[in-house]
This record gives C-alpha cells, structure tokens and sequence, in this order.
C-alpha cells in the first residue's frame, strides 16, 4: 500500500482526520488529494473594479482547496447537538459535544485564542422570544471570523505539511476496493491504502453519489432549504448580537405551519456571492477586524422543504429555483422589503434612494417571480416575528437578497463508526449528509480518525 490512509478532500472534516491521525501516531502514512489549491493560492477574482460578478471559475476558490467551504466562512464554530448536523445519531450526544470542544481546543492553540465564545444558555433573550412565538435553539458559538478562521488554517497546514502528502489541484475520479484496502484515481495516476476517509463536502456531492452508486452504497435525499438573506442595519438586531453573536431562531408558520429559521447571521458583516454547482446563490460573512466591519448586520431567513415518495431530487428542485433567480437577475436579485409588500419589483433607482445600502452588488428585481408562494408566505410572516423581538427588521428598506439555498447532501448509508459498506472505506462531514456545519465536520474528522487508530 501506498498509504495507511487517503483522505479525499480538505475540508475541516478532512484537515481534521489527518491531523488526528499525524498527532496521534506519528510516522502514520497519510496523504490528502484535494480538488483546489493551496490556502495561500486560492484567490476568486471578483475584485469589485474589473470582475465584479461570479464568472464560474472551472474550480471555485471559495469552496474549494485548502479550508474547504470553510475557509473564507465566517468561522463560526457552533457546539451543540441542536443544529449543524446529525453526527449525535451515530457517535452519541455526549462523544459529539466533546469532540467539538476537542476542535474548539485545537483551533485556540493554533492561532483562535482570544476569540469570543459566546451562549445562548440562560439568556433572557429565550424568554423574549418565546413570548412572541418564536424559538432560539441553544448553543455554545465560537466566533472566529473570517481572518482569524485563515490564520488558525494557515497555522494548522503548517504544522501538517512536513508530515502530510498534500497533493493540490488533484481531484479523485474513482474509488476501487481492492484486496486489504482502496485504490484512487485521479487524472494521471492512482494510489492505494488501507483505509479512506472521504470528506468531500457540498461542492463534492455530485462526486459522491456517483462513487455511492459504483460501489454499491444506499443514499437518501429529501430535504433542501430555501430563502432569502436579509439585511439590516446592525442597530436593529444589536441588542441580540452583541449577547449571543449568531441567534438560531425558529418560528412556524401560522399559515402552513411551516418551520422558518434563521441562519448564518452575521453581525457587521458583508452580503457575498456562492457558487455551488455553476449556479449563483447568496450567503455572508463577517469579520473580526474592527477596520472591516460595516454598519449592516446579515442572515438568512431559510424554509425546510421535505419531498416525499416518488420524488427524491430536493437538491435539483433548488437548483431550478436559483437557476431562475440567475436568470432574471444575471446572478442574486436584491429587493427592498416595501417593494415586495407592494408587490412591485425594486429598480436600480428605489436601490439607490433607500436608506440602507446593500453591501452586495446585486441586481434589483422581484423575488416574488422566483420564490414559490409558500416559502415566500412563511418568510414575511418571520419577518414580521422578528420584528416584534427586533422593531425595525420589517421596515420598507430592509433588503432581502435572493436566493438563499442550503442544499443538503444525500444521506449515505453508514454504520455507527461512520464506515460503509465498503470495508475501510469512511465518509465524514458535509459529503455524508450527516454534518452541515464546520464543528460537526471537523468533530466527525476527529472521531474517524481516533476509530482508525483504535482498530490498528
Ligand atoms: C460562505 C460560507 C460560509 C459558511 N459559514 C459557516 C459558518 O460560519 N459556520 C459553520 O458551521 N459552517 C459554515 N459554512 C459551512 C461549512 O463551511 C461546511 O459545513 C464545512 O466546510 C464542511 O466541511 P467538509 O470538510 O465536510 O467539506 P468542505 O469544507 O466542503 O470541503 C470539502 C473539500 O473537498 C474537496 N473535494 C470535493 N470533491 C473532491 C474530489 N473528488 N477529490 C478531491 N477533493 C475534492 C473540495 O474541493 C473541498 O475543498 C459556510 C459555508 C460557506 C460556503
């Protein structure tokens, strides 16, 4: 064998695997294939000057390479079974919060120290919210920020580059079991080892069940969240941010009892760009950095659609609703709040004369074209929830910037140390549909790892 272990992706849940395994056993033979480039190399060209839209780079720089989707995220590392995943179901609610507290550890020692971790517990903010029909999930955040969350990636590489084989801009194409353990290929090449941890993420998820379906690995999919990122002035929602940084707030429907939520808030932050896929959606970050911060604070506002038999493409159902957006808005359509009341689209003019100033560049439109009715019901009637708790988030000029997905990965087929059928063979993090947050991912690298060095 070539390896001990392949890691295919590095991603928090892959950076984390192999940093597990190296610290642990040293001399252990590991080697990370990964599809983009080098933290330090990866740059997306939007400028602001010359290219100020997504031009679909063939590999993104913000999702993939070192970091992952990760990597220029606003850093927030959530501690809590609530939300961000599943991984409880397999490894048990106590395992999952240590494991996360064991990552919160680690991206202190490498350069996080310093950073805020803020709590929901015992907040009088849960009792507001609850007397105005709304929910806040609890949670431990750490908050590293954009640049600090660099710094403490940039620190960790350089800690596993002397005892890692990283190999950059070299996407897997197939896995092959073989006797005693798995081959790669890759373009050019191939390698082997007796054990793989596949930790592929989101951009990787198309990859993923087509590996799934070559070797024999049931997957499950029905769910996709849909929405809108909000943006107010970051008075509105102070009295909450500065408390609890990053508030998890759900509220259902009166009218169809749907559930809303809120998520990714980011207090003083930027609205941006994501490309998932080719397809332009919108998402946000913050940062530390006081000389960064802007006077607006950003979130999503995102509806759960569950599909049910026959249907099973809930990824592809929010695809065609953002390729809609992409298509009568070039890429993100941004509509002040009054105008959709009104029902009438926001035009460059109504943009500019608003009170509030997009931080995103994005083209003025009518969300109500692209967003079905129901989803878009459910995200007025939060708006006007929130507004009791926050007054002033159901204002004409609150900008609602569309369209928001969270497209979750099928769920593979894993047994309860996350391995598959495939003996050896482990899928960790976004990719496996079990995680969907960067503390789950990294806590279900660690725990991979520890389960591989257990059984040699
Ligand atoms: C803009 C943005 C902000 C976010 N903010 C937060 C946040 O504040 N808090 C939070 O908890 N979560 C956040 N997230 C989500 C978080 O980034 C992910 O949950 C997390 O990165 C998942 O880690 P992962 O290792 O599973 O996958 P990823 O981080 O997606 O990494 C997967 C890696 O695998 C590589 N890859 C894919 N296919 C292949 C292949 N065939 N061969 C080799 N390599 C491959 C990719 O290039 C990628 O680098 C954010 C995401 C985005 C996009």
């Amino acid at each position: 064998m070539d390896y001990d272990v392949i890691i295919v992706g590095a991603g928090p849940g892959g950076i984390f695997s192999a940093y597990e395994l190296v610290t642990k056993k040293p001399g252990i033979r590991v080697a990370v294939f990964e599809t983009g480039n080098p933290l330090d190399k990866r740059k997306c060209p939007i400028d602001g000057k010359k290219i100020t839209r997504c031009i679909n780079c063939p590999t993104c720089a913000i999702m993939n390479g070192f970091g992952g989707a990760g990597a220029f995220s606003d850093g927030k590392y959530n501690i809590t079974n609530d939300f961000g995943g599943t991984l409880y179901e397999y490894i048990g609610r106590e395992k999952a919060i240590e494991l996360m507290k064991y990552v919160d550890d680690i991206n202190m020692r490498y350069g996080g120290e310093g950073t805020k971790l803020y709590s929901t517990a015992g907040s009088e903010f849960k009792k507001l919210c609850m007397q105005n029909g709304l929910q806040l999930l609890e949670a431990s955040v750490r908050h590293l920020g954009t640049d600090i969350n660099y710094v403490v990636l940039e620190n960790i590489y350089n800690e596993l580059k002397g005892s890692v084989d990283f190999f950059f801009r070299t996407p897997v194409e197939h896995i092959e079991r073989m006797e005693g353990g798995l081959k790669i290929d890759y373009k050019g090449g191939s390698a082997t080892a007796e054990k793989c941890i596949v930790s592929v993420g989101r951009s990787g998820s198309k990859w993923m069940e087509s590996v799934c379906s070559e070797l024999g690995i049931n997957t499950h999919s029905n769910r996709v969240d849909l929405g809108v990122r909000v943006e107010i002035p970051a008075a509105i929602f102070s009295h909450i941010t500065e408390k609890l940084y990053e508030s998890k707030i759900v509220y259902r429907t009166k009218k169809f009892e749907d559930q809303v939520r809120t998520f990714c808030m980011n207090p003083n932050g930027i609205v941006v760009n994501e490309n998932t896929n080719g397809i332009v959606t919108v998402n946000g970050h913050s940062f530390e950095d006081p000389s960064k911060k802007t006077d607006n604070t950003n979130f999503a506002l995102l509806v759960s659609k569950h599909f049910s038999e026959p249907f099973k493409d809930s990824n592809g159902y929010g695809e065609s609703i953002a390729r809609l957006s992409n298509m009568l808005g070039g890429g993100v359509i941004v509509q002040r709040f009054g105008d959709l009341e009104r029902g009438r689209r926001s035009t460059v003019k109504r943009i500019e004369e608003n009170t509030l100033r997009p931080t995103l560049s994005a083209t003025p439109g009518d969300l109500s074209l692209v967003l079905p009715k129901r989803i878009l019901d459910g995200i007025i009637e939060m708006i006007y929830a929130l507004d009791k708790i926050a007054p002033g988030t159901a204002n004409d000029d609150t900008l609602l910037y569309g369209v928001e997905v969270k497209f979750y990965n099928m769920e593979v087929e894993l047994n309860e140390k996350l391995e598959t059928v495939v003996p050896g063979l482990y899928i960790i993090g976004d990719g496996s549909g079990v995680t969907h947050s960067l503390s789950h991912a990294s806590a279900s690298g660690v725990f991979v790892a520890d389960e591989i060095l257990s059984i040699e």
